[in-house]
């Protein structure tokens, strides 16, 4: 099931993609399953960033060949960092290129977003705890990174986690094709099956250390092959069995 929040008529909803169209639901977005008889057409409503998260966690370094390319060591445990919660945005909406940074990168990620209150669960546990998977997009000032002790700053400006279109309930994420294109051409091609420590490991190694709630989001690291965007490039992040995210870069 295909899990949007949208707007029309100046309001915020949330509701399920039939085909061409939505299909309004009642109810927050952890009990969303009560369909109401309101159907739009997906062309005449504005697609929002599928989850509102008190807390972003994401996880660095988390597929082979990328972690070698920015030249870092294998962790032996997984690398957190945290995203600022103004960095959300939806499909569509502008990557803002700030001032304070000369190089501006994308990295292809998967979205995980909790379904439920989670604390100390086991990696066999941790699929009773996802809402659904999206497309995300992992905004990074590479040159502040670089710079700056803690990864904060860099990965926190607003619009830098470009999620969307929307939440894919049904899927088995250990062994996707994930991509990003800049201005159309291929970037970056990987499989999530390549991933250092797979999203269930994820999930259960960050619920030890925290607890996140109902539509908290998780980042589960990009492939090799991120890159630079300039203003005016159009990004796009292309998961198998969720779609396609695509946002514009503007000063
Ligand atoms: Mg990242």
């Amino acid at each position: 099931m295909r899990v949007v929040r949208f707007k029309v008529r100046g309001i915020d909803r949330i509701g399920v993609i039939e085909e061409e169209n939505v299909r309004a639901v009642s109810g927050s977005l952890e009990t969303f399953w009560q369909l109401t008889d309101d159907v739009f057409s997906l062309t005449d409503v504005h697609l929002l960033a599928p989850c509102v998260p008190k807390q972003i966690i994401c996880v660095g370094s988390n597929y082979k060949k990328h972690s070698k390319e920015i030249t870092f060591e294998y962790a032996h445990e997984p690398i957190l960092f945290g995203k600022a919660a103004h960095t959300i945005i939806g499909m569509n909406e502008t990557i803002i290129y700030p001032n304070q940074t000369s190089r501006l990168v994308y990295e292809a990620e998967l979205g995980i977003v909790i379904k439920r209150k989670m604390h100390n669960i086991t990696p066999e546990q941790a699929h009773q705890y996802i809402l659904g998977y999206t497309c995300a997009n992992d905004v990074t000032a590479r040159d502040l990174q670089l710079q700056d002790k803690q990864w904060l700053r860099c990965k926190s400006f607003d619009t830098f986690c470009p999620l969307g279109p929307w939440l894919e309930t049904s899927l088995d994420p250990q062994d996707l094709a994930i991509k990003s294109y800049l201005n159309g051409e291929l970037k970056q091609e990987a499989r999530t099956s390549e991933m250092v420590y797979t999203p269930y490991e994820l999930l259960s190694y960050i619920s030890q250390n925290m607890t996140l709630d109902a539509g908290d989001l998780i980042l589960t690291g990009t492939p090799h092959g991120d890159g630079e965007m300039l203003p005016g490039d159009v990004v796009a992040i292309e998961i198998e069995g969720i779609g396609k995210l695509e946002n514009v870069v503007s000063k």
